[in-house]
């Protein structure tokens, strides 16, 4: 009988097995998009997410830059194309810069930011040379004063505003804007955030409100829906309907008169996309979520020690227990154990 020999039971110097399939899940979704929160902290204090006026997250908390290195490695070798960064807010976390400049080897297709925008005129053209490609920008109402109400921070309006010129003239375009609508709230801002799109040459995306905030707003009447958005603007405007990318999540239109900007609408509530999900989350303390809606987190830090090898199993098994989709407004629906400023947006 052949005896086998040592070096061939053993795994590669890397700790990796030889050849990886793609991530896929039970339900054949095939997974190629991770959101990284690297901090929970934020400098906003929206008041549809959080509750109270303190800071929120811990610095102590985070992933270090060397972890978060070690957990992308493994992830871009499992065939993750698309990382993009979120929060809390991102720009507050010193490093990040220099960590976007250090994935250039891992080869990944796509890296994109979600942030509120306050700390982004000093750093867009930074991130843009580091290697950013495309960000997004949160701004929930076109209305300086009533934006400043929202967040809870005085000025924030300019702020936003000379972020998003900055990631313009940094080339980070074409910026996307993400407004939430919450009914009674800001949907009466829905024609004037569409010519905001029009006059600025931006994406504007109205998202559907999920129940995911601190102070238990959510309601199904509050909900702003894809339709009720696409009849308001097509009252005033001629809408084209633009294809849909793979794993894009919103439906897109342009303006039929040609004018510059484009409107998305992302509707997870009303319309949900869970049947071709490609993403997974991870949470800025080192927790892999399969869904913003999971239940169950499974946490890297054993596998992070362990090396390669181990992390490699513990995302395929994470994965592997993918949830088919979320049940808002389901008798029963369960609201997960943490906020989306603590999962990451
Ligand atoms: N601080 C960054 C920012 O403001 O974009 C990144 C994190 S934030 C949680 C990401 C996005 O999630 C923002 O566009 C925010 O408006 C959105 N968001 C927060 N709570 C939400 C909710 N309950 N339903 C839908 N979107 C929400």
């Amino acid at each position: 009988m052949p005896v086998p020999s040592a070096t061939a039971a053993r795994p590669p110097a890397s700790g990796f097995s030889a050849a990886p399939g793609p991530l896929r899940d039970r339900f054949g979704r095939i997974i190629t998009d991770t959101r990284i929160s690297i901090t929970d902290r934020c400098n906003y204090r929206c008041v549809y997410c959080r509750e109270g006026g303190e800071e929120a997250g811990q610095a102590g908390r985070e992933l270090s830059w060397d972890d978060w290195r070690q957990v992308l490695l493994v992830l871009r070798r499992l065939g993750i194309r698309k990382l993009r960064f979120t929060g809390g807010e991102p720009l507050l976390r010193r490093g990040l810069i220099e960590f976007i400049a250090s994935l250039a080897p891992l080869g990944f297709e796509d890296l994109a930011l979600t942030t509120n925008g306050h700390l982004l005129a000093a750093q867009a053209a930074e991130l843009r040379r580091a290697g950013l490609q495309r960000i997004t920008v949160s701004l929930d109402s076109v209305q300086p004063e009533k934006f400043a109400r929202i967040a809870r921070v005085p000025g924030a309006w300019e702020r936003v505003r000379d972020g998003i010129a900055a990631a313009q003239t940094a080339g980070l375009e074409p910026v996307k804007i993400n407004a939430v609508l919450l009914r009674g709230f800001n949907d009466d801002e829905i024609e004037a955030f569409a010519e905001f799109a029009r006059r600025q040459r931006v994406v504007v995306r109205f998202i559907e409100f999920m129940p995911l905030e601190e102070g238990r707003l959510w309601t199904p009447e509050i909900v702003v829906t894809m339709r009720e958005i696409l009849e308001r603007l097509q009252a005033r405007y001629r809408l084209e309907s633009l294809p849909v990318e793979g794993g894009e999540t919103a439906r897109r239109f342009r303006f039929a008169d040609g004018s510059p900007g484009e409107i998305g609408i992302i509707a997870p509530v009303t319309q949900p996309f869970c049947g071709h999900c490609s993403r997974i989350r991870l949470t800025a303390d080192g927790k892999l979520r399969t869904c913003l809606f999971s239940l169950r987190e499974w946490p890297l830090a054993a596998a992070l020690r362990a090396g390669g090898e181990e992390l490699e199993a513990l995302v395929r098994r994470a994965v592997a227990h993918k949830e088919e989709r979320h049940h808002i407004g389901e008798p029963g629906f369960q609201r997960p154990s943490r906020t989306m400023v603590h999962i990451g947006g």
